[in-house]
């Protein structure tokens, strides 16, 4: 999958009149070459030279680390040791590529390298590297789109199993450590789990707590993992025993405006035109001061990335943009609500990624 992403990095390069992009343990490095560097205090850096070869810098202890991730297979590794200077590795390598003057650095390295390939470089221009990055990110290619097909199924599935972990006297960490189970069973790494009962699920990040399920509660569960390096992001609301006294009518509301806002999105509108969808629906039914924040996020090798979908964004959407609609209600010290699933933009419209129910579901 990783194949011709540094091809299309240099032609991004050579696009922006860039002699070179500096990529530093982050999800572009994770992107560009499938490694999953740590971040040391030791530096690990592509370099994508415009013309020339990409080589990875790293230290030679993680050297096995660089060859399990089959990264070596698109960029030379360049490994040294505790003595050496790696910054001289880098400085070489643009030197001996020509490509030295006018650099993008990945948004975020540590300052600590960042300052000192300053300082080696003292004539240079620099520029962040979203510029370059921003564009290969934000439209997903068939195979990472597949990808947010097969995660997407995957916690489907776990939220298919919610209700059975949904008992009165069970607490929002005891479920919370039964989802992180179910996650892995078809995921590779859980990124978060959020378990927010009653009260707590007013609160959009709440994670999880000691507060027991009580009859009578609505209980926000939003929940997200890595499957072979993409993210899914998911949520749904549960009940145990009778609906709170108002939350029907409040979830109604929400299943409509979520239906909407995914209804609107196809190739050339705005992400800010996904947002209002939502909003004016959820604002004239009432709820609009509690609607408390954006519509959704892009996804891809990371759970928040661009296309943000949120007022003021005039971004046009096109094929292969990636990102979730979850449209919320938060009724404080009562009661929450969120409906997440993650659509995909096709050539001609949208393709819902998550298929579960999005209405009430009841739990125990
Ligand atoms: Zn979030
Ligand atoms: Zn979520
Ligand atoms: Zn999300």
């Amino acid at each position: 999958m990783h194949d011709d992403r540094l091809v299309r990095t240099q032609q991004a390069l050579r696009s922006q009149g860039l002699d070179a992009l500096l990529v530093g343990p982050s999800a572009d490095l994770r992107y560009l070459v499938g490694y999953h560097a740590l971040p040391l205090e030791r530096l690990t850096l592509l370099v994508v030279p415009v013309d020339g070869e990409p080589i990875l810098v790293a230290p030679e202890l993680e050297a096995a680390r660089v060859r399990e991730s089959g990264a070596d297979r698109f960029a030379d590794p360049r490994t040294y040791g505790e003595r050496d200077d790696p910054v001289r590795l880098v400085v070489d390598h643009l030197r001996a590529c020509g490509a030295a003057s006018h650099l993008a650095v990945q948004d975020r390295l540590w300052a600590s390298f960042t300052l000192a390939l300053q300082a080696a470089l003292p004539d240079a221009r620099w520029e962040p590297g979203s510029q370059v990055m921003r564009e290969l990110r934000l439209h997903k290619t068939g195979d990472e789109i597949e990808a947010l097909r097969a995660v997407g199924a995957a916690i489907d599935e776990v939220h298919a199993q919610v209700p059975s972990l949904l008992r009165p006297g069970r607490t929002e960490a005891e479920v919370g450590r039964d989802l992180h189970e179910l996650i892995l069973q078809d995921h590779d790494e859980v990124n978060f789990v959020i378990v927010a009962s009653g009260p707590n699920g007013a609160s959009p990040h709440h994670e999880t707590g000691d507060r027991s399920l009580q009859d009578g509660d609505a209980i926000v569960v939003d929940i997200g993992g890595t499957r072979d390096g993409y993210c899914s992001d998911m949520t749904r609301n549960y009940v145990v025993g009778h609906a709170p006294e108002g939350y029907p009518e409040l979830h109604a509301v929400l299943e409509e405006a979520q239906d909407l806002a995914v209804a609107a999105v196809r190739p050339g509108v705005t992400a800010a035109s996904i947002d209002a969808a939502a909003r004016d629906h959820i604002t004239a039914a009432g709820f609009g001061e509690h609607f408390i924040h954006r519509t959704g996020h892009g996804i891809g090798v990371e759970e928040h990335e661009e296309p943000w979908i949120v007022g003021g964004n005039e971004q046009p959407l096109a094929p292969g943009m990636a990102f979730s609609v979850e449209p919320g209600i938060y009724i404080p010290d009562r009661y929450g609500a969120r409906i997440e699933d993650i659509v995909v933009v096709t050539d001609d419209g949208v393709e819902r990624l998550n298929l579960r129910p999005r209405g009430i579901v009841a739990g125990g």
